[in-house]
This record gives structure tokens, C-alpha cells and sequence, in this order.
């Protein structure tokens, strides 16, 4: 794992060294991803799959053997299950609205958990509107962990979907995602998996876990921004309506009628991000030549270090303290506002995120205005830590 990988680490900010904690926002781009933006642009841009001339083959080569290459870290079935979409948010939308077309009928039911991302929430909110369905919300236990027997005895005749975020944005717990998917099958519910916090962190095997559907977004992962993936079973895509028209997704096109494409290319209406899928596609390589595997220890090690370490200053309450987590950890120091404590780690070269992360009911559920969020990427280490720490130190020092 190497700094040097990532030009933008070597910025300075306000004349100190940058100290890069927002990862879970986004992650910064090693130096591979950033030259394939540039060679694909200089290269081979051309519009995909409707040209006959070399350079839109080339270009076409490039975003389906970038597919493959999806296909390939997830270990998905074929590349026909991996949907190329504008993010995490972007997929979750197209599989509330098309699922919502196929399935949901008034009085069905959609389970989401408490602490998820407004991006799987709001979603499945409004196909609930739409279709005068109902959502369900698992609580939370005492120690902020979801309450698995809870969501148990949400499951109903009714009951159509889950859909759970892998590891929470806020918390950074992980989601015990087997016994859900498991319990959910055990009742015919496909399950949704939000893996924005999961994927660029962990190994993952769709086929292994048996998700129906997952999300997650390339700038998350080291790749870049305006792309992401929506994976789902074949059979259970062949299925779904496509959520958008255009081209790209149709067979043939009369005013009368039109027929689709096949998959993937029946949900994905216009020019694709095929410069960004040949950059994920470099992100990914960059991941695997590390190994995903090794990552996920480094992190997990380093994440358990800066809990530690935060836990030593006196006034800091971390948010479900002690749970196992995956690279994020929220904490307010007393009555402190989160955004005062940000700023001033911000003036000192350390970039957090303060606020509600996008997870409004969670902060509410909390009765706190919001929380100063750390979170980590392969590239941290543990001198970052420490001058985190220092500069916190520092802060609350300056505050109280
Ligand atoms: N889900 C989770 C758990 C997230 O953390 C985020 C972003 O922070 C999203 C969904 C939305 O991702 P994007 O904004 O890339 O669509």
C-alpha cells in the first residue's frame, strides 16, 4: 500500500500536509486511473456499440472487457448481471422503479434498515407512494447494531423486498448480511445489498452471499466519478422492466412499439460512462494487485487503532464504540458542534466529514445535530491516525 500511488495526496493544505480521512465521500484516484482517463480520451474515444469504425470498437472493447472485469471482482455468474449505472444512488433508483413496475402492488411490503443512506431510503419511499405500499424499518439495538430478531418479525405475507447497506456510512457497522439474505430467502424476499461502504473495503462474492441485487458506486472505490454498478441474478433482471428508454436499450423502435434489448443493455439508456468504466476497470486491477483480501485486514486493523486511540480523549463519544467495524468511526466531543470540531481539523490539514452523512433519520433517531465522521482508505496509516489525533487534541483545546 502506497501514499505515492495518489498525486493528490502529496497536496498541502493550508500549508500542511494533507491528511485524506473522508474516504466514505469519496476515495481518491491512484495514478493508473488517473493516466487511463487521459489514454481513453487520447486514444479511443468514440461513441460505443453503434459504430462500425476502429476506434468505436476499440472504445467498445474497453467498456465491455471493463464489465468483465466487474464481473470478475465480484465474482458475479457473467457480466450480463453487471449493470453500468451513475452510482450507488442511480442504481438503487432504477431497481426501486423497475422492480416497483414488476412487483409492487398496494399493500406490499420493502424492508430497509434504520441507519441507511438517504440512497436507500428516499428510493423505495417514493415507489411506497407510488404504489401505496409500505416501508419497514428495522430498529436499532441499545448498542446501535440492527436488531436481527426485530427484523425477523417485520416479515409478512406481504413482505416483497430488503434492501440493507452492507456496512453503515455513519457507523460503520457491519451488517450481519448473511442471516439477512439467508432469512429472507427462508421467506422468498430477494434482498438488495447497498455495498457503497462494503466493496471498495472487502472481498465480496455475490454468489456466495446469494444477494439478489447489489449497489455500489466506482468513486467510492478508487475509480471514477459518474459510474456505478447495479448487479443483480440474471434471471431475476430478465424479468424487470427496463427503468429508463433511449437508446442503447432497444431491439427495435416503431411509434406502435418498441422491443428491448437484451441484458445489460436493456437498463442502460443513452451513452454509457465508457471512459469511466475503462478507469474503474484500472481501479480495480490497482485493488486486486494488492490483494482485497490484504486490504480488508489493513483497514480493519487501522480502523480498531484509531478507535483506540480516539477512546483516549477525554470527552469523545463514539458512536456504537466497541462494535466491529469497516473504516468508519463518527464521535462528537461533548456539546461541541460537529461542524466547529471539522473546521478546526480542517485548518490543520485534516479532512472529516461533520453533519448527518446523508442518513437524517439515523442522527435523529441519535438526537444529535450530527457527527464528525472519520474514514479510512488502504492508503492511511497509522502516523495519519496520530496526526489526527493531534490536531483533535488540538481542537478541543482551542473549543473548551
Ligand atoms: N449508500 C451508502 C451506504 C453510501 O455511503 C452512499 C454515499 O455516501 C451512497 C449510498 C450513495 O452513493 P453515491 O452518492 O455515490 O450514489
Amino acid at each position: 500500500m502506497n501514499k505515492d500511488d495518489f498525486p493528490i495526496l502529496q497536496e498541502t493544505i493550508y500549508g500542511k500536509p494533507l491528511v485524506y480521512l473522508d474516504n466514505a465521500a469519496t476515495t481518491q484516484k491512484p495514478a493508473q486511473v488517473l493516466e487511463a482517463i487521459t489514454y481513453a480520451y487520447t486514444h479511443f474515444n468514440a461513441n460505443i456499440h453503434r459504430g462500425v469504425h476502429h476506434l468505436s470498437q476499440i472504445a467498445t472493447k474497453a467498456h465491455e472487457d471493463a464489465r468483465a472485469k466487474v464481473a470478475e471482482w465480484l465474482h458475479a455468474d457473467n457480466p450480463n448481471c453487471i449493470i453500468f449505472t451513475k452510482g450507488t444512488t442511480d442504481s438503487l433508483n432504477m431497481l426501486a422503479f423497475s422492480f416497483g413496475e414488476a412487483h409492487i402492488y398496494e399493500g406490499d411490503e420493502i424492508i430497509i434498515g434504520m441507519q441507511e443512506h438517504h440512497s436507500n431510503i428516499v428510493p423505495w419511499q417514493m415507489l411506497c407512494e407510488r404504489k401505496k405500499a409500505k416501508l419497514r424499518v428495522v430498529p436499532l439495538r441499545e448498542d446501535l447494531s440492527l436488531d436481527i430478531e426485530a427484523y425477523k418479525q417485520l416479515f409478512n405475507s406481504h413482505t416483497r423486498l430488503v434492501s440493507i447497506a452492507h456496512v453503515s456510512n455513519v457507523l460503520g457497522i457491519v451488517n450481519p448480511i448473511d442471516e439477512i439474505i439467508a432469512f429472507a430467502h427462508q421467506n422468498h424476499v430477494p434482498v438488495c445489498i447497498d455495498a457503497a461502504q462494503s466493496a471498495p473495503h472487502m472481498p465480496l462474492d455475490v454468489q456466495a452471499l446469494d444477494c439478489d441485487f447489489l449497489a455500489l458506486s466506482a468513486h467510492k472505490a478508487y475509480g471514477p466519478t459518474g459510474l456505478g454498478i447495479l448487479y443483480g441474478k440474471e434471471e431475476l433482471l430478465k424479468e424487470l422492466p427496463p427503468a429508463e428508454g433511449g437508446g442503447e436499450m432497444i431491439e427495435h423502435v416503431s411509434f406502435e412499439k418498441t422491443t428491448f434489448n437484451t441484458l445489460p443493455y436493456k437498463f442502460e439508456a443513452g451513452t454509457p460512462n465508457y471512459i469511466g468504466s475503462y478507469a474503474f476497470a484500472k481501479a480495480i486491477e490497482y485493488l486486486e494487485a494488492i490483494g482485497m483480501k490484504r486490504i480488508y485486514a489493513y483497514e480493519t486493523e487501522l480502523t480498531r487503532y484509531a478507535e483506540q486511540q480516539l477512546s483516549q480523549i477525554p470527552g469523545v463519544h463514539i458512536y456504537a464504540k466497541g462494535l466491529p467495524k469497516q473504516g468508519v468511526i463518527s464521535f462528537n466531543v461533548g456539546n461541541i458542534h460537529p461542524y466547529d470540531v471539522g473546521m478546526l481539523l480542517d485548518k490543520q490539514g485534516i479532512a472529516v466529514r461533520t453533519g448527518h452523512h446523508c442518513a437524517e433519520p439515523l442522527i435523529n433517531y441519535l438526537k444529535i445535530p450530527g457527527t464528525v465522521r472519520l474514514s479510512l482508505a488502504l492508503y492511511n496509516t497509522k502516523e495519519d491516525i496520530d496526526r489526527f489525533i493531534a490536531a483533535l487534541r488540538k481542537a478541543i483545546t482551542i473549543l473548551t
